[in-house]
């Protein structure tokens, strides 16, 4: 795949593998994969259920340790976990005694930022998930969405160099997921941030993603990697339909193909 920017790569993973030892067997979760996301670039991971798709999340995010091959991050080997890389997963982690600010400002807060940085970037944050009315309430008082684009804030505020997201829209109703869907859509283009995120949901992939990487299954492999357009065309035209588009419907057909 021939990468048109001139943008850095973020992370790059060369044959890396990860095997499960249980009692009774080793499971051969992710093979020989090789990928390299760039600064920028929104990567959208999509194949079925069981292809190691959340064990390469997790080997990038730095919870596992490649069983052989090489992981790094900015020239950096990846070794456990770092506030460089965010992770949000598919149901909200959030504190149950913090406020959404609260919540919001926790990293930068244990990361002794300054007493005014935490605030501007609580404001920041606050007014880009649209909850700076809620800035006092607690989770238990959110809908789904909200508290997910609080987790999602609450990754922001770090400011992460990459943000790894594990199927985040799969708990929510279809209408609150394209919702979140939008919301994040815009949030990656405004803050030129890099995402990683897997979703079993082949459109999902192709509308949010620059980059589409298809994986397969037994043993959990990359099968092909798209350069997609359909992000940019929704963000940038307003009279677009993804849905009306033959090119999307071929693209979600020949990806269906390869994962079925
Ligand atoms: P996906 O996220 O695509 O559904 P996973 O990465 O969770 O896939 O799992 C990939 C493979 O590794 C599956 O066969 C799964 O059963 C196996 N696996 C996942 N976690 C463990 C574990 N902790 N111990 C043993 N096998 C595991
Ligand atoms: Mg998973």
């Amino acid at each position: 795949m021939t990468q048109t920017t001139n943008d850095e790569p973020v992370v790059e993973l060369e044959h890396v593998n990860y095997e499960y030892a249980t009692k009774n067997a080793v499971v051969h979760a992710i093979k020989d994969i090789d990928l390299t996301i760039y600064q920028g670039e929104f990567v959208c991971l999509v194949g079925p259920s069981g292809c190691g798709k959340s064990t390469l999340l997790k080997t990038i995010a730095g919870y596992l340790e490649p069983t052989s091959g090489e992981s790094r991050m900015e020239n950096e080997p990846i070794k456990g976990p770092h506030w460089k890389r965010g992770v949000v997963f598919q149901s909200p982690t959030l504190y149950p005694w913090l406020n959404v600010r609260q919540n919001i400002e926790y990293g930068p807060r244990t990361r002794k930022k300054s007493k005014k940085e935490i605030k501007e970037t609580s404001d920041y944050y606050l007014d880009q998930i649209e909850l700076s009315d809620f800035a006092g309430h607690y989770p238990f008082e959110l809908s789904g969405g909200m508290k997910q684009r609080v987790s999602l804030a609450r990754v922001l505020a770090n400011k992460p160099k990459l943000v790894l997201m594990d199927e985040p829209f799969s708990a929510l109703d279809a209408i609150t997921r394209v919702k979140m869907q939008d919301f994040l859509r815009i949030l990656w283009k405004r803050n030129k941030q890099t995402i990683l995120l897997i979703t079993h949901d082949i459109e999902e992939a192709l509308s949010l993603g620059t980059k589409v990487v298809v994986m397969t299954k037994n043993p959990g492999k990359i099968q092909s990697i798209f350069s997609v357009p359909y992000s940019e065309k929704i963000l940038s035209d307003e009279t677009y339909h993804i849905e009306e588009d033959s090119e999307f419907m071929k693209q979600k057909y020949t990806i269906l193909k390869e994962i079925s």
